[in-house]
């Protein structure tokens, strides 16, 4: 079976690959001993996601992949974007991540947003990004507490219901996430 470490400590997004990713041995930080916490000081998520994948990989030698990703609200210029973690200030909190978002949307009549995922994978020494995205738009309270981070808030287009709401097949099938996981394994799979 091919084997894989994750440079992530989001047990969110580490489930959530988890879950798509069949025959693959994936082995965590604390598998492979690495304990520091990774800077991610970049305003673009190629950097970040390579600096998470290349730090660990330089470390354990191991076959090695991140993920960076972030929601971008179109009213908002964008943000938070790359900065979404920590959009509602240090220490990084989901809930005041989503208590601030609703703020900053208030009044405005543009609610649509993206979010967007890039897989960094340092593969037999080579460096390889596969990206997605998913459109949709933020509602008015939050609600549901399945997936992470602004999914109570975010409504995929064509459906009535936040991530929070839907089961998680569905958000894999939906996600930025799936979408880079689904190339991800796409290129193993010629490996
Ligand atoms: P990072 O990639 O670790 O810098 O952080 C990504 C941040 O973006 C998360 O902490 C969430 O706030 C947000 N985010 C990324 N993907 C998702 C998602 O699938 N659902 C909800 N929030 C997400």
């Amino acid at each position: 079976m091919k084997e894989l470490v994750i440079a992530s400590n989001n047990k969110g997004k580490i489930e959530e690959i988890r879950s798509m990713l069949d025959g693959i041995q994936l082995l965590s930080l604390s598998d492979v001993g690495f304990t520091q916490e990774i800077p991610e000081p970049y305003d673009t998520f190629n950097e970040n996601a390579y600096t998470k994948a290349s730090t660990v990989n330089s470390f354990c030698g191991k076959n090695t992949f991140s993920d960076d990703s972030g929601i971008s609200v179109h009213a908002l210029d964008d943000k938070p974007g790359v900065h979404s973690a920590y959009f509602g200030g240090l220490p990084r909190s989901d809930e005041k991540n989503n208590i601030k978002l609703l703020s900053e949307l208030e009044g405005k009549a543009d609610r649509t947003a993206h979010y967007k995922a890039v897989i960094c994978l340092i593969w037999e020494g080579e460096t390889h990004y596969f990206e997605g995205r998913c459109y949709g738009t933020i509602a008015e309270a939050a609600a549901g507490d399945g997936g992470f981070g602004y999914d109570p808030l975010f409504i995929p287009d064509g459906y009535d219901k936040t991530f929070g709401e839907l089961p998680a097949e569905v958000k894999n099938k939906l996600s930025h996430r799936g979408e880079a996981v689904r190339k991800l394994i796409e290129f193993l799979k010629q490996q």
